[in-house]
């Protein structure tokens, strides 16, 4: 009997999608896999990595998940991962790498959602500032250490072109991962996957924690319409929870609907994935009309949800514990476990105090602050 020969099955794509067979390749070469391309090793890197499995007991939005139903970051990038495939599929981009950037997307956070990240910057100005889309990338390029050759997960350049794309800030330590003005259509994907995520679960959440009412989310638009989309396949929407998974369920299909067909418009000019990077705007997204409608549901989140003084005193307690480590690791910095104190010979002692703590889970941090307070 013959030996199999095994090579790594790519899908068709359309013009604009980026094969596998185009990458730039990762900083330190590696031989070429037998059954997986570049872009399927980056996702299996990803989800093997530590950084990956630490989101979750990272709070998304709810600190400590009120009733261990509320999302937390791992489940928020599954939920984001899932779309954004969708989303690929439906354009003939390429999944593997959609999948990749959207598992890696959030490893950047901290613990203790937006708190904690506003209490690091605050901690790290004059100290090189921190913004967790630049952490994301240092997570996946320097913190994981799985080889013994090199620090870093070595992952394709056109994941961390995204990754660092995805952040807002002009960085030095970025510049040379940020020469275009947009991300790869993939991660545009990633990127209207991500928002349609979280306003819909942040919702069901809301809804979930009592932290908003039903008579209050079903003033807004993008709700009743949601509501006539849901009805459509069920004569009667239920109550309570399952009344409000029918609504958000419909909210997602129309909106998930919406990016395919009207990208799918906005690429018809497009020959090849460097026009898609290129482009003066985002070619995945939304049209305006459900931009606007989403737009609404997000002013309606930020001002009811992320601003409710429960959510807020929760994310507070965290912040003040991110605070307090930060204090005291960089005064006596000799707790740290080796794999962090190894950097002080040739980083900042802010630095590698700040990558610590943005490491650590929720649970982690607090308990290392209780450990620290006691000795
Ligand atoms: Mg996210």
């Amino acid at each position: 009997m013959n030996a199999i020969e095994f090579q790594p099955v790519e899908r068709p794509l359309s013009p604009w999608g980026l094969p596998a067979s185009a990458s730039r390749g990762r900083r330190h070469p590696e031989a070429a896999h037998p059954l997986r391309g570049p872009f399927e090793r980056d996702r299996d890197r990803i989800v093997h990595s530590g950084a990956f499995r630490r989101l979750i007991a990272k709070t998304q939005v709810f600190v400590g998940q009120p009733d261990d139903l509320q999302r937390t970051r791992l489940t928020h990038t599954l939920e984001v991962a899932q779309i954004a495939r969708t989303i690929a599929r439906h354009l003939g981009l390429n999944e593997d790498l959609t999948e990749a950037i959207a598992l890696a997307h959030d490893v950047g956070h901290p613990p203790f959602g937006h708190a904690g990240e506003r209490a690091l910057a605050e901690r790290m100005q004059g100290h090189g500032g921190f913004e967790h889309n630049r952490q994301g990338v240092r997570v996946l390029d320097l913190l994981e250490h799985p080889y013994p050759e090199f620090a870093g997960l070595n992952l394709s350049i056109e994941v961390l072109e995204c990754m660092a794309l995805r952040s807002h800030e002009e960085h030095p330590d970025l510049q040379s991962l940020r020469t275009v003005p947009r991300m790869w259509l993939e991660g545009q994907a990633v990127d209207a996957a991500d928002s349609i995520a979280y306003n819909a679960h942040d919702a069901q959440d809301a809804l979930r924690a009592g932290t908003i009412a039903q008579e209050q989310i079903s003033q807004l638009n993008v709700w009743q319409a949601a509501v006539e989309h849901a009805k459509i396949r069920h004569a009667d929407l239920g109550n309570g929870a399952v009344q409000h998974a029918s609504v958000l369920r419909a909210m997602l299909d129309m909106q998930v609907r919406n990016v395919i067909s009207s990208s799918k418009e906005r690429l018809q000019t497009i020959s090849d994935p460097q026009m898609g990077r290129r482009a003066a705007n985002d070619l995945i997204c939304l049209d305006d009309f459900h931009r606007q409608q989403k737009a609404e549901l997000s002013q309606f989140l930020g001002e009811k949800v992320y601003r409710d003084d429960r959510v807020q005193q929760a994310t507070r307690s965290g912040a003040a514990v991110i605070g307090e480590l930060f204090d005291e690791l960089t005064t006596d910095p000799s707790s740290m476990p080796e794999s962090f104190s190894k950097r002080l010979a040739h980083e900042s002692r802010q630095r590698v105090v700040c990558d610590f703590i943005a490491c650590m889970t929720d649970r982690y941090a607090r308990n290392y602050r209780l450990r620290m307070a006691k000795s």
